[in-house]
């Protein structure tokens, strides 16, 4: 015989199922597992929570990574300018993609693209 953690009945031990309160006993001995396990899983789980939310800045710094790639696109008067914005694109995409935006991804596309064109246009010019 054992206890019934829920209304501490004597239960036998074999027991699924309490027939007093009808808690499911499988469940409580589970919980009480990942209790014991919690210090090992709990960072993990954390982590991963952590690197799915989307921060509150993150579609922010993604618009201006694609706004940035973007003029970076029609900066063709001055590669350095395209340049630059290129990298800004690269570099903000960057930080909203790690913090779970995808919509920095295109910035990084895009700013991949602005350096290209300003290279082939400075490559072009010597
Ligand atoms: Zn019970």
């Amino acid at each position: 015989m054992k206890e019934c953690p829920f209304c501490a009945k004597q239960i036998q031990d074999e027991a699924i199922f309490c027939k007093y309160c009808h808690n499911d006993l499988v469940a409580s001995v589970a919980t009480v597992t990942s209790q014991n396990n919690a210090v090992l899983t709990t960072p993990k789980f954390s982590a991963i929570r952590v690197s799915r939310v989307k921060t509150k800045w993150a579609p922010t710094v993604s618009i201006i990574s694609i706004v940035a790639g973007v003029i970076g696109l029609v900066a063709f008067a001055s590669p350095l300018v395209g340049n630059l914005l290129g990298l800004t694109a690269i570099i903000s995409g960057t930080i909203a993609a790690n913090a779970g935006e995808n919509k920095g991804k295109i910035g990084i596309v895009i700013g991949l693209v602005d350096i290209v064109i300003a290279l082939i246009l400075i490559m072009s010019n010597i």
